[in-house]
């Protein structure tokens, strides 16, 4: 299919609007079925690049990162997790992840997919704008859509395409350009976020320990062989300057019990995450579709945001081709589309909800609540039913 460039005009077959790993994995599985696609990203390279967000991969997501054949390092550089500790009042149990449903998760960060993606599209000589400014789509229920932005030397430019994918994020402009009385916005918010630091330390442990106590939810997670990711939870109003190094390396060790000694080491980054669960019906307008953050976001406890960015992708592209392959015949694939990847969404909303009321406490918790979490959590740790209901859901179901 063809691609044509004027000096501030492109003609492409698909534009889209995210350079994060929903549009960039979009535009490069895109080419390989011949179909041009232009990407515009507001930020620059180096910001995305050095952004500290998810670690944990399903194993689908993997498959697609090699199947994509882009030189991804994630089964020389990531770190296969065939288990995960989840951890009550200092009680831990590890789920035998790989054990109670034959898959297991991979320790990879979302740094390095957005490099290797990024490298990838950029060797396929792909089209793609940084640092963007004021984008904006429109004639979505025309047979020609377009995004209108400035780059990044303050010229006003135009992608001209059959069709957009909006892969723009939790605070989609895409999204935004879906009519209110056509949309519906599902969301629950959370009375509290998440505390993250990064540290300069050995890793704790060899797997993620998720764990909750009287003091709420901490997680000990893993980077590399110096630097490693813990939260613990707190109020979404904390202002991350009024903890010092070692409150916050008290607090964590204070949820995660004796069992566990941490290595502590200089905090080199802090930041508090609010966060809540949101669902956009349906995930198309006119020739518009969303992908990724842009048609959902989860509380990251379940690990899910990026893995359903990918199976997003995975379920697109051939709706995407079909589409194409008859632009004028109505935009029937595009809703299919919608349908395939709200099914999965919905799935990951439950047990990213789920696993987030599980390991969390509310601010009006009482003694009973607190109780009867844990034999929530005895219900799941203490049978291989219950353990693979976990595992299932957290290794991103067959
Ligand atoms: C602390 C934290 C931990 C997480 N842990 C995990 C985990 O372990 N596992 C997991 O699967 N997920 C996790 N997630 C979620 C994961 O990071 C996101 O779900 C993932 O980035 C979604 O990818 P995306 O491409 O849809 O969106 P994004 O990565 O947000 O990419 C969207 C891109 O669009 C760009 N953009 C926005 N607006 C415009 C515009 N107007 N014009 C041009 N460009 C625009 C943005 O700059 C951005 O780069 C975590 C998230 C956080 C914050």
């Amino acid at each position: 299919m063809s691609a044509a460039k004027t000096e501030d005009i492109s003609t492409v077959d698909v534009g889209i609007v995210g350079g994060g790993p929903a549009g960039l994995m979009s535009a490069i599985l895109l080419a390989r079925r011949g179909i041009t696609a232009a990407v515009i990203e507001q930020r620059s390279e180096q910001e995305i690049r050095t952004t500290h967000r998810a670690g944990i991969l399903e194993a689908g997501t993997v498959d697609m990162l090699v199947q994509a054949d882009i030189g991804s390092c994630v089964l020389t550089e990531g770190h296969e997790h065939t288990g995960t500790i989840l951890s009550f009042d200092g009680t831990q149990v590890r789920i035998p992840l790989k054990e109670a449903v034959g898959r297991s998760v991979w320790l990879y960060p979302q740094n390095e997919v957005f490099t290797d993606l990024a490298r990838a599209w950029q060797e396929e000589d792909g089209e793609v704008h940084w640092s963007v400014s004021d984008t904006a789509v429109s004639g979505l229920t025309t047979s020609t859509p377009a995004i209108d932005f400035t780059d990044s030397d303050g010229r006003a430019r135009r992608i001209e395409a059959k069709m957009i994918i909006g892969a723009d994020g939790s605070r989609s402009v895409c999204r935004r350009s879906i009519p209110e009385d056509v949309r519906t916005d599902y969301f629950t918010e959370y009375p509290f976020a998440w505390f993250g630091i990064l540290c300069e330390a050995p890793p704790t442990a060899p797997e993620l320990i998720y764990a909750n106590s009287q003091d709420g939810f901490a997680l000990i997670s893993q980077r590399s062989a110096t630097v490693q990711r813990m939260y613990f939870q707190c109020d979404p109003e904390t202002n991350p300057d009024d903890w010092d190094d070692e409150a916050i390396f008290d607090r964590i060790q204070s949820v995660l019990g004796s069992a566990t000694q941490l290595k502590r080491g200089p905090i080199i980054s802090k930041n508090v995450l609010p966060f809540r669960s949101y669902v956009c019906e349906p995930m198309t307008y006119g020739r518009l579709v969303l992908a990724g953050d842009a048609g959902h976001t989860v509380p990251p406890t379940g690990a899910k945001g990026l893995n359903l960015a990918f199976t997003d992708v995975r379920a697109l592209i051939p709706r995407v081709e079909e589409f194409l392959a008859a632009p004028d015949g109505g935009t029937a694939a595009l809703e299919q589309y919608s349908q395939t990847a709200l099914d999965r969404v919905w799935k990951a909303q439950h047990f990213s909800y789920w696993a987030t009321s599980l390991m969390h406490n509310r601010p009006n918790d009482d003694a009973f609540a607190y109780r009867r979490r844990r034999g929530e959590f005895d219900a799941i740790t203490g049978s291989p039913e219950g353990r693979a209901y976990f595992a299932d859901g957290y290794t991103g179901w067959a």
